[in-house]
């Protein structure tokens, strides 16, 4: 039997979070608002991507604005955020909104058809937005799902099958009369009451539908297949200042991890670890240049699917050739807050500031 969305509602009503991008009760919600919190909630949490989300409205009110703004404005604004394939993709979606005249599609098939817009983003977008009968199902939403119905079969085998269980939950009538509201409010509940370690079940609206409450097992809920081990990778990162404290940077390849970002030099990634003659055989050369390099130290770094070790070369020189410039990359006045350098990039930069070397 389906939980009542009456009851739902109802806590919602008096009980909704107050978030930057949220509409208030009465008003109907800005799609171009809805579009950029979600792509920015994608992975990050709500606290993390409230000032960001913040600065990002203030330099680009609308999307017509976004869209007209240069690439590398838009990814200085989105460092730190991670993932930036996700910022490549909101100033490509914002150019295809722009070019049909501001205006986003209003149901989940037509958003479906725009840069970087998945299955989950697209059911957000038409619900909340636009009015939609639609669930999104996100971590929230699934978690909520899998107590509400005692599912005791693992992620991430079970995903699906959770999902399609989820997106019925808006079948009673009250739900469907409030598209937008459903969703966010199944969204307040996961992150509020139904929370992943200890749901307050005591507080929530729908403890008496509640499989997993009346079971004891709502805290062991849902169940995850045993993670393999994170791989490691292993990087070499060369930082060059000059007399006058500009850093040597390169452009990243598009494709790839941190694509099109700015960072330090330095080879591919790889499987295995790197030695010092390895490692200094890929710094960056000039006629006429001869750093001393030193071993600062290792940075890691998690990504989603592995682990990054880098290992953090410095050398100072007076001033750096112009054809190391021309060729392999381009100055920085360090500080000058011009250049996004993604945060594992920060972190090597910071890691050879401390060992003194450019003193
Ligand atoms: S009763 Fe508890 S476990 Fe069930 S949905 Fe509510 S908070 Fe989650």
């Amino acid at each position: 039997m389906l939980p009542s969305a009456a009851d739902l509602l109802h806590w919602y009503d008096r009980h909704r979070r107050i978030l930057p991008w949220r509409a208030l009760p009465g008003q109907s919600a800005d799609p171009y608002r809805v579009w950029l919190s979600e792509i920015m909630l994608q992975q990050t949490t709500v606290t993390a991507v409230i000032p960001y989300y913040e600065r990002f409205l203030a330099a680009f009110p609308d999307v017509g604005a976004l869209a007209r703004a240069p690439q590398d404005r838009v990814m200085a604004l989105w460092a730190g955020l991670g993932y930036y394939a996700r910022a490549r993709n909101l100033h490509a979606c914002a150019q295809v909104v722009a070019a049909r005249g501001g205006r986003f599609p209003d149901t989940v098939e037509g958003l479906l058809e725009l840069p970087g817009i998945g299955a989950y983003t697209a059911a957000a977008i038409a619900a909340i937005a636009f009015g939609r009968p639609v669930v999104p199902v996100d971590g929230n939403v699934e978690r909520v799902t899998t107590r509400l119905f005692a599912l005791t079969d693992p992620l991430p085998g079970a995903r699906k099958a959770i999902a399609r269980q989820a997106m019925g939950l808006n079948g009673d009538a009250p739900a469907r009369a409030r598209p937008s509201d459903f969703a966010q409010a199944l969204f307040d509940l996961g992150a509020g009451i139904c929370t992943p370690r200890t749901p307050a079940c005591v507080l929530c609206p729908w403890r008496d539908a509640c499989a997993a409450h009346r079971q004891g097992i709502a805290a062991t809920l849902p169940r995850r297949a045993a993670k393999a081990a994170r791989p490691v990778r292993y990087g070499i990162h060369f930082c060059m200042m000059d007399g006058a404290g500009g850093l040597l940077l390169v452009r990243r390849p598009e494709k790839g991890l941190l694509g099109g970002m700015m960072g330090l030099p330095g080879p591919a990634w790889r499987d295995s670890p790197w030695t010092a003659p390895d490692a200094l055989a890929h710094a960056p050369t000039a006629p006429r240049l001869c750093p001393q390099w030193h071993a600062v130290g290792q940075v890691r770094h998690v990504f989603t699917h592995f682990t990054l070790l880098v290992d953090v070369y410095a050398a100072r020189v007076k001033t750096f050739p112009n054809s190391l410039v021309g060729a392999q990359g381009m100055v920085h006045r360090v500080g000058d807050g011009a250049v996004a350098l993604p945060s594992l990039m920060r972190k090597c930069v910071a890691l050879a500031q401390s060992a003194h070397v450019f003193d």
